[in-house]
This record gives C-alpha cells, sequence and structure tokens, in this order.
C-alpha cells in the first residue's frame, strides 16, 4: 500500500510501553515510510483493520547501546581466562586490534552489530578510535575503517552514530608530561588534533552532521589520557559544527583519576570543564570514581552520563554513584562497551541492582526510569532525538519481547515491564523493526547468520 509514496505498516501490539501512557494494551500502530503515524491504545481484536502484523508480548521502543567498541567481541571469553587487571586486559584487547584490516574489521562488525539486532539494539553509539594501518600508516582513505563501521551497520540494519575519536597520547607520565604512543596505539593517532579534525572533516558530513541515511557522526575524546588539555578545543569546535554529539570516558580507573591529580592537579570531570568540554550534547562513559563536586559539575551541567555495568563489572571497575548523577541532572544511558555481554536489558536492571547493593535500599530507578535510560535517553545522547519513543513522528523502531518464555512465562499485564526489566535477556527478543523495515523476525536476523558469522570473524583474530 502506497500514501503520498511512503509505504504504510500497521501492527497491533498485545502490549506496548508508551512514553506518556506506561504500558498500554491493544495497540494499533501504524507507520508512514521510516517514521509512526499514529499510535491508539485500547484497540479490542474484533475492531482491527485488515492487513496488519500482530505482536504477542511486550513491545517496546528501540533499543539504544550507547557505548560500543565493535571489535572487543573478538575478547569475550578468551580474557575471561586467568586474572589480571584492567591494564592486562587491555593488552590482550592491543593483540586483536593489531591484528584488524579493513575487510576482517567489516566483516566483525558486521556479526557484532547484527547480534545487537538480534537484542534489540536499534542504533549503536561506536566509539571508534582504531584509524589508521600498522604503525600509523594512512590507508588510501584515511578514513577506511570508520567507513567499514558504517557499512557494517547498514547490512546489519541498524542506525549508527560514529563517535570518531581523537587519541593523541598513550598516558600521562608523572610529572604531568603526555607519553607518546607506542606499538597497537600507533594505529589510533592522528598526530595532532588538528589533523585529526582534518580526517574527521574529510569523512564528508552534511551540516546536520549526517554521514547517509542510517549515520551520523559524533566526535569523542578518549580520555583525559588520551587528549592533553590544550588538545581539546579543537574535538569541541568540530562537535559544534556539525551539532554532533561529543563522547568522553571519564574516570574508568582510579589510576586515571591519579595521573589527571598529579599532571594537572584537578580531577579529570573539573578538567573537562575547565575546557568547556560538558554540557547536554556531551556524555562522558563509565564516571565510576567521581567525587561528590564532580557529581554536581556533571549534573549541572546536564552532561549525560553512560553507564556500562556489565564491562564495569567484567573489569573490575567498580559502581558509580548512578542514583546521585541522575538526581545531580544528568541524564543516564547505557552500553555494552567491551561486548562481555550484549544485552540492555541486564544493563538497565544492573544499574539498580549495583544502587541497591551500596545502598542497602530498593527502588532507587524504577523499570520505566530503566527503559527510558535504555531508549530514548541513549537515543538523544547519540543525536537522534527523534527515537525511542512508541509515538507519532518518531522514528519507527519496534522491539518486541516475548512474554511466553521460560524466563517470562507467567508475567501480568500489570507489571509486563517490571518483568522483562528485571527479568528478560536478549533471548527474549523475538520481533525487530528499524526505521518501519524488518529486521529480526522470530528470534532471527533476516539478512545475516550470525552465529556462523561471528564464529568466522572472530577466529582468526584468536589465531585459533
Ligand atoms: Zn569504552
Amino acid at each position: 500500500m502506497q500514501v503520498s509514496g511512503e509505504a504504510v505498516r500497521r501492527w497491533y501490539a498485545d502490549l506496548a510501553w508508551l512514553p506518556a501512557g506506561g504500558v498500554r494494551p491493544g495497540v494499533l500502530i501504524e507507520a508512514a515510510g521510516e517514521r509512526f503515524a499514529s499510535v491508539t491504545p485500547d484497540v479490542r481484536p474484533g475492531d482491527l483493520p485488515p492487513g496488519l502484523v500482530r505482536l504477542p508480548g511486550l513491545t517496546l521502543p528501540g533499543l539504544a547501546n550507547a557505548h560500543s567498541h565493535a571489535f572487543h567481541r573478538a575478547l569475550r571469553g578468551a580474557a575471561q581466562a586467568g586474572q589480571g587487571t584492567f591494564w592486562t586486559w587491555r593488552e590482550r584487547m592491543y593483540d586483536v586490534a593489531a591484528r584488524l584490516e579493513p575487510d576482517s574489521y567489516l566483516a566483525l562488525a558486521r556479526a557484532v552489530y547484527a547480534e545487537m539486532a538480534l537484542a534489540g539494539i536499534t542504533c549503536v553509539g561506536e566509539f571508534h578510535y582504531l584509524h589508521h594501518a600498522a604503525g600509523g600508516a594512512r590507508y588510501t582513505d584515511p578514513n577506511q575503517l570508520g567507513r567499514s563501521l558504517i557499512e557494517a551497520a547498514a547490512q546489519a540494519g541498524l542506525r549508527i552514530t560514529l563517535l570518531d575519536t581523537c587519541y593523541l597520547s598513550g598516558g600521562l607520565a608523572t610529572g604531568g608530561a603526555p607519553e607518546p604512543l607506542a606499538g597497537t596505539q600507533l594505529r589510533f593517532g592522528d598526530g595532532d588534533s588538528g589533523r585529526w579534525a582534518e580526517r574527521v572533516h574529510a569523512l564528508g558530513a552534511d551540516p546536520h552532521g549526517m554521514l547517509g541515511p542510517h549515520a551520523r557522526l559524533g566526535v569523542a575524546i578518549h580520555s583525559v589520557r588520551a587528549v592533553p588539555p590544550g588538545s581539546i578545543h579543537p574535538v569541541i569546535a568540530v562537535s559544534h559544527a556539525y551539532g554532533a554529539p561529543l563522547h568522553v570516558h571519564l574516570s574508568e580507573q582510579i589510576a586515571e583519576n591519579q595521573a589527571c591529580l598529579a599532571a594537572h592537579g584537578v580531577t579529570p570531570t573539573q578538567l573537562l570543564d575547565r575546557v568547556g568540554a560538558l554540557g547536554p550534547r556531551t556524555t562522558v562513559v563509565h564516571a565510576t570514581h567521581v567525587t561528590g563536586a564532580d557529581v554536581d559539575v556533571l549534573g549541572g551541567s546536564r552532561t549525560t552520563v553512560c553507564l556500562c555495568p556489565t564491562t564495569e563489572a567484567d573489569l573490575a571497575d567498580g559502581i558509580g554513584p548512578a542514583r546521585a548523577l541522575a538526581s545531580a541532572g544528568s541524564p543516564l544511558s547505557l552500553g555494552s562497551d567491551s561486548h562481555a555481554v550484549i544485552d540492555l536489558l541486564e544493563e538497565a536492571r544492573r544499574v539498580e541492582l549495583g544502587e541497591r547493593l551500596i545502598s542497602g535500599q530498593r527502588g532507587s530507578f524504577s523499570a520505566g526510569a530503566l527503559a527510558r535510560a535504555a531508549t530514548v535517553a541513549g537515543h538523544a545522547c547519540l543525536g537522534w532525538p527523534e527515537a525511542g519513543e512508541i509515538a507519532p513522528g518518531a522514528l519507527a523502531d519496534l522491539v518486541t519481547v516475548a512474554l511466553d518464555t521460560p524466563r517470562l512465562a507467567g508475567a501480568s499485564s500489570a507489571t509486563a515491564l517490571e518483568s522483562v526489566i528485571f527479568a528478560g535477556t536478549a533471548a527474549d527478543i523475538r520481533s525487530v523493526v528499524i526505521s518501519g523495515r524488518d529486521v529480526v523476525r522470530e528470534g532471527q536476523h533476516l539478512r545475516v547468520d550470525v552465529p556462523a558469522e561471528l564464529a568466522a570473524a572472530i577466529g582468526p583474530l584468536l589465531g585459533s
């Protein structure tokens, strides 16, 4: 059916989580092209028009994975053997990075993004710092790896914000001098932030930061370890030029705070504030080890905080002050970061469960607040404020969670969102629609054989 040249599709959700009304029964949803045209709850099954698709279970808006490093997926399991620290894990991660080339990175990222689609993720924020060939040599197109990631997202059917990351130094030496990049890190660096900005402009984004119908430009400061304060301004300038989101790793490790205090006499949060890097367009990732004063600065500037609880647990980082940050004014979003697992429902519940373990109290975050972090707040921090809600005018993304699985059978409609957030997993997601198009049906990706492609892509990277 065509209306004004745009395909019209209709769905009937047995239950859907709507922004204004919570979970509602019998929701008739209509899309024209890539956007929702109308959303009508409380429609009786006998009153339905013909030609619609029924969605049994609980239907959510698209989930946003606001922090990803696609190639870290290769380390799943392999990095769990033995003990070690964040810093020994980082050495293993560098070994994988050293082996990636444009074709192998495209194959891996396509499979990883398709795994995300199976988990209900409709948009990924790719924090991209592996820019160059071995030793830092430029590819013929210096943006070849970034373009591989954009293509991978297109093939997997989801949207991407390519957070092109400035990474200039290997750390802070005692006394504050930046350490030069070495080894695999040479692939991350552009020399200085002016040359980083030239390469990012060459990606060819339009004035609104769009890199294609499914892709938009974002920028990132890897961390205060990797970008000296005097080099931060060009990154902020590119963010302003395109209205592009600005992301930065912040205080994931106590060692980062200690090095920053020794070098600059302030915390990483204070340093970013001093150079004008915080604000509503900025997202800090982790914020695990922040002071009370840092929390006030982040919240007061309306900086989003992206929490990555499974990675923070996996790397023994710690548990950040999620409730304090949200109360201070920071929107919260979620990311699977190192992809120890890819399951936004687990990331969401761990925010509340971590808070319970620390505070000895339940109920700091409702299921609705956690669902907003996974949906509308995540999309907003990636520069897609038009996504993440089932509402007229929004991008037509639908994620349907089956309620007849072993984990969720017996869920009542009154507490279906609580059941899904606190007990659901990625394996319970049955269908995914992105921009009005089917990407996952009956738990299967329509274009990618995800297990086969993951195995084929990861084996050579681990030397097996
Ligand atoms: Zn990260």
